[in-house]
């Protein structure tokens, strides 16, 4: 099975399909964006300053983002997943160069390429449990929750992400595109780059996904 980085804009998909993939196929599953809200909830004097950054929207810096890396990576079996990492060109260099001293197969490289409105729709209706962190979406047939508003296993309230408005979409989209999107160039000669364009029903991804990593 092939190590996996998904790139795609806010709110696409890639924490439903790695779920759908760890469950699976077991694969290690690598959120940045989880690892930086457990790092802000500690109240730290850098969970405070990630809280911050998250709540507006920004990335968080690349220095705090490489001290995560090399913790990350020593505890990373694979195969595995990056969902949110790399974000930049500067994190791109990073984990390239701290794949090879850990010696890490290199990964293959899936955009979902979802457009501006579909993402803002799936940012704006995303639930998460807070105790299992199961993803569900209130608009799509396939993601709703059996009962409204409750997680199908652990039937406790769902809850919004604070990033998962309307405004501070703008800010996170502004910034794929600024800073994300021009990875493509790079992931096109450095990995093997693989395009699914207008990703709509997860199951049908799924598959897609599957016949990739094959
Ligand atoms: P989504 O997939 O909807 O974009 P994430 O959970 O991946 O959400 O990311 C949430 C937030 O965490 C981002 O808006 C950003 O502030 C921060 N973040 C996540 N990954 C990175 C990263 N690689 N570098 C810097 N900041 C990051």
């Amino acid at each position: 099975m092939k190590n996996i980085i998904f790139i795609a804009p806010p709110a696409a998909g890639k924490g439903t399909q790695s779920d759908l993939l760890v469950k699976k196929y077991g694969y290690n599953h690598i959120s940045m964006g989880d690892i930086l809200r457990k790092e802000a909830s500690k109240k730290s004097e850098i969970g405070k300053e990630v809280d911050e950054i998250l709540k507006s929207g920004n990335l968080v810096s690349d220095e705090v983002i490489l001290k995560l890396t090399e913790k990350i990576l020593t505890g990373t079996s694979e195969p595995y997943i990056f969902d949110g990492f790399p974000r930049n060109m500067s994190q791109a260099k990073i984990l390239e160069e701290t794949l090879v001293k850990f010696n890490k197969t290199k990964p293959i490289v899936i955009y979902l390429n979802v457009n501006k409105e579909e993402a803002i729709k799936r940012a704006t209706g995303r639930l998460n449990c807070p105790k299992c962190g199961k993803i569900y979406h209130k608009y799509s047939e396939e993601l709703k929750p059996q009962i409204e508003g409750k997680c199908d296993e652990c039937q406790v309230d769902l809850i919004s992400r604070d990033d998962d408005n309307e405004e501070t979409f703008k800010t996170r989209y502004e910034n794929y595109i600024k800073k994300t999107l021009p990875l493509l160039d790079y992931f096109k000669s450095a990995n093997d780059l693989y395009v699914i364009d207008n990703p709509i029903f997860p199951m049908e991804i799924f598959a897609k996904i599957e016949e990739i990593i094959k």
